[in-house]
């Protein structure tokens, strides 16, 4: 079956293509092109005025539609977030006991084998900064040692993608050259890390922040922190949750601005996401979520977010100024590439995933393609 979306400004990382086309074959992108001269389809679309974008691919979120990721049903808050543009999806875990998290590892394990658009889980905990545990459950958390990652990186057989880790934690290094050995990229977040001791954990091999800004040390002037160390670092991403509330817009900007190509905008959204206001689980602690904030119930700290990623598109573009491409990118080639999966996700090119985002000229998503296949309509 193949499809052929024709007549749309295609964009992406590498800029933008007026009049252009892409040919789906099944699960594929097979060729690309533009202008009057297209190839014969099965089915032909004319997206005459839209975008097209790649599929978003977010790499932490915790649930959305109504339903938790970790304990409740993850194809409801999947399909919640699809209707957004998002296609493919790394599953983010909150702190647990770590029979707990095994069992979720595995879970997810056997879910990411059904459904290629689970891409793996992200264990956000337990291995995080007591002072800086956001909606992490305090006596949850824990030191690393070999044996516990050992025991987490087994139960998830393959299909653990992430870890966030406190470098300053005792053993912290060693997890951090420990989960990097096995192909876990390696996150520091939820820390109380100073700038000489993220760069240490970038030296062991640790390539990401987890949602910069919070839950972290902010930049002082006269210490610049793990955002500092990160920002000047090459080889270093930067996870951003860009919904007008986690991080002010300026600030965003700058970050934008220090490392360009390296911020990854997520969701971190929890399961009020696309869903309604109310009182949610998140872990074993109860979430409040009033006009679409979600915080610890009872407290000022931020659970999470009710984000999807076509609010964070619009966001990158209309209020940072972003160019189209680069905040696309944002969604896109960049979580692609810090995930390694840079030649499969985040380009409309020949031989990528038929992962395709149509967006009216307001930027509102219109339909959604994940994996060669249409997800219903978001027009509600
Ligand atoms: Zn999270």
């Amino acid at each position: 079956m193949t499809t052929l979306l024709h007549s749309a400004t295609a964009v992406d990382a590498r800029g933008e293509t007026p009049d252009a086309w892409i040919l789906l074959d099944g699960d594929t992108i097979a060729v690309t092109g533009s202008g009057a001269e297209r190839p014969v389809a099965d089915e032909t679309l004319d997206l005459s005025g839209r975008w097209i974008a790649p599929g978003f691919l977010d790499l932490h979120a915790h649930g959305g539609g109504g339903e938790d990721y970790a304990t409740g049903d993850l194809a409801t808050g999947l399909a919640a977030h699809r209707r957004h543009g998002t296609t493919r999806t790394v599953v983010s875990l909150v702190s647990e006991p770590i029979e707990v998290l095994g069992q979720q590892l595995a879970r997810i394990a056997d879910l990411a084998a059904d459904d290629p658009r689970v891409l793996g889980s992200h264990l956000e905990g337990p291995f995080l900064a007591e002072s800086r545990r956001g909606a992490h459950a305090a006596e949850m958390l824990r030191a690393p040692d070999d044996a516990t990652i050992d025991r987490l990186i087994a139960a998830a057989r393959g299909t653990l993608r992430q870890v966030t880790i406190a470098p300053e934690l005792p053993g912290g290094l060693d997890a951090v050259r420990r989960f990097a050995d096995a192909g876990v990229v390696v996150a520091i977040g939820h820390t109380e890390a100073d700038a000489a001791t993220a760069r240490a954990a970038f030296d062991a091999g640790a390539t990401l922040l987890t949602h910069a800004f919070n839950a972290m040390p902010g930049i002082h002037h006269r210490a610049g922190g793990p955002v500092a160390a990160a920002l000047d670092d090459e080889r270093v991403n930067l996870e951003l949750v860009l919904d007008g509330l986690h991080v002010e817009q300026s600030v965003a900007a700058i970050a934008f601005a220090a490392a360009p190509g390296r911020i990854a905008l997520i969701s971190d959204a929890m399961a009020a996401a696309g869903a309604a206001d109310g009182t949610y689980r998140l872990g074993t602690l109860d979430v409040t979520v009033r006009s679409g904030i979600a915080m610890v119930a009872g407290t000022e700290t931020i659970a999470g977010s009710t984000l999807t990623l076509d609010t964070a598109l619009i966001l990158a573009i209309d209020a940072l100024g972003l160019s189209r491409s680069a905040a696309v990118a944002a969604l896109t080639a960049t979580p692609a590439r810090i995930l390694g999966l840079a030649d499969r996700f985040g380009l409309l090119a020949p031989g990528f995933a038929a992962d395709i985002v149509v967006l009216d000229a307001d930027d509102a998503v219109e339909s959604v393609w994940a994996n060669g296949v249409i997800a219903p309509s978001v027009v509600e």
